[in-house]
């Protein structure tokens, strides 16, 4: 059995989770789901980060203590993933005693090994990103990503010595140049790496709410050194070797792009000084562009992904948000786009497939499915898709994976179309064209089922199967021709509805 392991970022608990967070967090959660479905062992992997300077600012302001309101907004992306049926192992919070448990001893084997040593650090400081700037990457004293004011900081901190990775990290990029993709970031990162690095200062002494450094109590360490650790302390870093083990050599991270520094660089650096290897994958996706009328007004941050589910359904608003924002370039996302899509590819490809099929087995065949046939013209371009698809899956690409299954379900629309069954008199024929066309459906719930888990399902029983998805061997279901017919098909509701 093979192991997986996928990350999502652990997200700023200061932020309300909106479709920015969805995005990564569903594609994290798609991948898991396929590789479960190959009979993987899974290891999904998201979170929280709870500490720094800004959400001590904010329980200030709220008259709270941090941790309790840590609690509270932590709670928040719990209940959006729970209702966007994202399926994780585990949940990890930066409070958490593991965690603050792997940090010292992570950064006690760094610090022994002398790549941790004390300094005077004097720069900016953007409250908002806690994150440092030179005067060169300002914008006249501002963030240059959140236009306030930085403020000038000077204190006697540990720095990291970053500078001593850059020969490692040039000779780890070159031997592994598929461990970032897509290669633009991959040669970004890179050739910052090659520009120079700085060492970096890793604790704050002018607040507490973070975690202590083990060998000075008077420092807390800085929110982005600290977080980063969460991937190891949550598969057992010095708690459980095993898994450990299992699970490490195979992680794939997956970040937006606006953190891949962090990742790119500081935290495979930061595996060597620790003296365990850099992550396998890391997957840097852009940005949600939002477009067209009804939500770019509030901006990406605004946008509830709660409410989207509301509106276009669960399997909906999963299968809108994989297929339409391929993962890797920046791309648009609009209501309008998602409605159109909603109305094409679901209620009148898929959902209309399945309707048509069950509405004839009813006229023509008495409600019981006839059997698939071993010959038909339907097999060739179904297991070319299959195959498509499943190397799409193989390359992260879940967007090219569902283009191929939908490329298929039109190409059995035409199928219905050129033959009309609901014209012919029950016999033979009908059974044949009915059985062909319940074999793809049957295919098409098991390829569809990471992205859509609830319709492939419903699927399923409707066209008269038990099939228990979580134990299946996919190789052997996928394969044409075993849809066996002589079970009763069910009449239902629209599988998707159309949005007005
Ligand atoms: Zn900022």
């Amino acid at each position: 059995m093979k192991s997986f392991c996928v990350t999502t970022p652990i997200y700023y608990v200061n932020d309300a989770p909106h479709v920015g967070h969805a995005y990564t967090t569903l594609h994290a959660d798609v991948f898991a789901r396929w590789h479960r479905l190959m009979g993987d062992e899974v290891f999904f992997l998201t979170g929280t980060d709870e500490h720094g300077l800004k959400i001590a600012e904010a329980a200030e302001k709220q008259g709270v203590d941090p941790q309790a309101l840590t609690d509270v907004t932590s709670q928040r992306f719990k209940d959006v993933w729970a209702k966007l049926l994202i399926q994780y192992d585990d949940f990890i919070r930066t409070t958490d005693e593991r965690h603050i448990k792997a940090v010292k001893a992570f950064t006690k084997k760094i610090y022994d090994s002398g790549y941790i040593v004390k300094d005077t650090w004097e720069g900016l400081y953007c409250i908002s990103c806690e994150s440092n700037y030179t005067e060169a990457e300002s914008e006249n004293g501002l963030c240059p990503i959140h236009k306030r004011k930085l403020e000038s900081v000077k204190e006697d901190n540990y720095f990291f010595k970053l500078s001593e990775f850059e020969d490692r990290l040039i000779k780890y990029y070159s031997e592994n140049p598929k461990w970032i993709e897509p290669e633009t970031k991959y040669n970004e990162a890179f050739s910052f790496i090659k520009s120079g690095l700085k060492d970096i200062s890793i604790t704050r002494s002018s607040f507490d709410w973070g975690i202590s450094v083990p060998w000075d109590e008077t420092q807390v360490f800085y929110v982005w050194f600290e977080a980063l650790i969460n991937y190891v302390t949550a598969l057992g870093y010095e708690s459980d070797s095993s898994r450990f083990s299992n699970f490490w050599p195979n992680t794939v991270h997956l970040i937006g792009k606006e953190i891949t520094r962090f990742h790119c660089v500081w935290w495979p650096a930061m595996c060597m000084a620790a003296g365990i290897d850099p992550p396998s994958k890391i997957l840097v996706h852009g940005w949600l562009l939002v477009k067209g009328e009804k939500m770019s007004k509030s901006g990406l941050n605004k946008i509830d992904p709660s409410e989207l589910v509301d509106e276009f359904g669960l399997d909906q608003f999963r299968y809108l948000l994989i297929k339409g924002s391929p993962f890797g370039p920046d791309s648009e996302f609009s209501y309008e786009e998602l409605k159109r899509r909603n109305n094409s590819d679901l209620a009148n490809n898929l959902g209309n497939l399945l309707s048509r099929v069950v509405a004839v087995v009813h006229s023509k065949c008495d409600g019981i499915s006839p059997k698939c046939s071993s010959d038909s013209e339907l097999k060739q371009d179904v297991e070319d898709a299959v195959e498509a698809a499943v190397l799409s899956w193989n390359n992260f690409a879940p967007a090219d994976a569902l283009e191929a299954v939908w490329n298929m379900i039109k190409r059995t629309n035409f199928y219905l179309e050129k033959y009309e069954p609901w014209k012919l008199e029950p016999g033979d024929r009908i059974n044949a064209i009915m059985g062909d066309s319940l074999e793809v459906l049957r295919i098409v719930s098991i390829l569809i089922s990471p992205v859509m888990p609830t319709a492939a399902c419903d699927m399923l029983r409707r066209i008269g199967l038990k099939i228990d998805l979580k134990n299946v061997d996919f190789n052997e279901e996928i394969r044409w021709g075993q849809y066996l017919g002589g079970v009763p098909v069910i009449k239902d509701v629209p599988l998707f509805a159309r949005i007005k």
